[in-house]
């Protein structure tokens, strides 16, 4: 099989610590005589104690971090850009091994220091309103590339940094890459890691039924926010191409049963999107699917993005919409909007930086924050 430059590049980079499973990592530190607790200890510089080289890890010998150094790198993302806004949002901009961007972002508000994490380089889901699923999914990310950027985020924070809240509503359909997210979301929660528990991670899907079955079977306390848009399966389709598989019924029906099953409130979210779904009859509509429902309805006016031909709602459109929801004795809140000079919408940052893919040269250096 023919194995291209990129490919052979890719392969040339050092592996990125947290890649390696227990096992090699155990027999790598017996090759050079060292006790397998160095593994444990090791991820906690990384994760625990926002270590960013092997050198800053003073309690192992010196041999060691050389030998680390030569053989690994500490992560294997870089930061390529990062801006930060007037009210404090921080927005990364991540390089991958293979070159690929994905965004997140660090909100601050109060004593909340909340991280938004992708879990996919685009999205197959295609809402018509997001830049991030513009030219569909290149890839799932691995477990490691989801936990790098709570790592990088985290160390942005002056120390003793700590993340409070996660939120994984970046890039991609979280739901999709299941199974790396839990593994990234288990060495958050950890705690010799960045002991984040699950109460305080909420985990967004489009409404994929079968994964919802399966998040609410695990016994955990992730909190589930359903993005629904709209308020019957005619619209909602054409807002959310994949509802035409899956139908509002099948992710209601599953939406009751992981709070059947965890006890957890669901939250509808709900782009506001003027002149298509902010009517109200569409509120009354949607206030019929939610009552009777242990549920919570979140409105996200929605953002203008380049390119795109929708529309924020217009003001009292929006207090329609809210006035009609409570009406019919439904909890409702509108997001704050954070954030904004910094494209902070989902997947605006990458688009504008596509073109500025690192060149073949190298991996590009770390950025310094830019404030806008
Ligand atoms: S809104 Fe979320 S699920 Fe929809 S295309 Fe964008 S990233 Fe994908």
């Amino acid at each position: 099989m023919a194995t291209s430059v990129e490919d052979t590049r890719h392969c040339e980079l050092p592996r990125p610590f947290l890649d390696l499973n227990t096992e090699v990592l155990a027999a790598w530190l017996k090759d050079r005589g060292e006790p397998a607790m160095r593994s444990r200890q090791i991820r906690r510089w990384l994760i625990g104690r926002g270590a960013t080289s092997f050198d800053q890890m003073t309690d192992l010998p010196l041999a060691l971090r050389q030998q680390l150094a030569a053989d690994f790198t500490p992560f294997g993302t870089s930061v390529v850009q990062h801006l930060q806004s007037r009210d404090g949002t921080h927005k990364l901009l991540l390089c991958l091994r293979d070159r690929q961007l994905i965004e997140c972002v660090l909100i601050g508000e109060d004593k909340r220091r909340t991280a938004c994490i992708s879990t996919q380089v685009g999205c197959g889901m295609g809402c018509v309103f997001c830049a991030s699923g513009l030219n569909g999914l290149e890839r799932n990310l691995t477990s490691t590339e989801i936990l790098e950027q709570l790592l990088h985020l985290r160390n942005l924070l002056p120390p003793p940094g700590r993340l409070t809240h996660i939120v994984v509503m970046g890039m991609g359909e979280p739901l999709a890459n299941l199974d790396s997210l839990l593994d990234a979301l288990q060495a958050a929660g950890a705690k010799d890691g960045l002991d984040i528990g699950a109460r305080h991670i909420t985990i967004s899907t489009v409404g994929l039924p079968a994964k919802i079955r399966r998040l609410a079977d695990l016994g955990k306390q992730y909190h589930l926010a359903v993005s629904l848009h709209a308020p019957d399966d005619r619209l909602r389709t054409r807002i959310i191409p994949t509802n035409e598989k899956t139908g509002l019924h099948d992710i209601l029906q599953a939406a009751d049963y992981f709070f059947e099953r965890t006890g957890r409130q669901v939250t509808f979210e709900y782009v506001l999107l003027g002149g298509v779904n902010d009517g109200l009859g569409q509120a009354r509509l949607l206030a019929d699917l939610i009552r009777g429902r242990h549920a919570h309805v979140n409105l996200i006016p929605f953002n203008d993005v380049p390119g795109l031909p929708y529309r924020r709602p217009s003001d009292e459109s929006l207090a329609a919409f809210i006035g009609a929801l409570k009406e019919s004795g439904i909890s409702v809140k509108v997001r704050k909007r954070k954030g904004s000079e910094i494209d902070a919408a989902c997947g605006q940052l990458r688009r504008s930086a596509l073109p500025q893919i690192p060149s073949e040269s190298g991996r590009p250096e770390p950025a310094s924050p830019a404030v806008v």
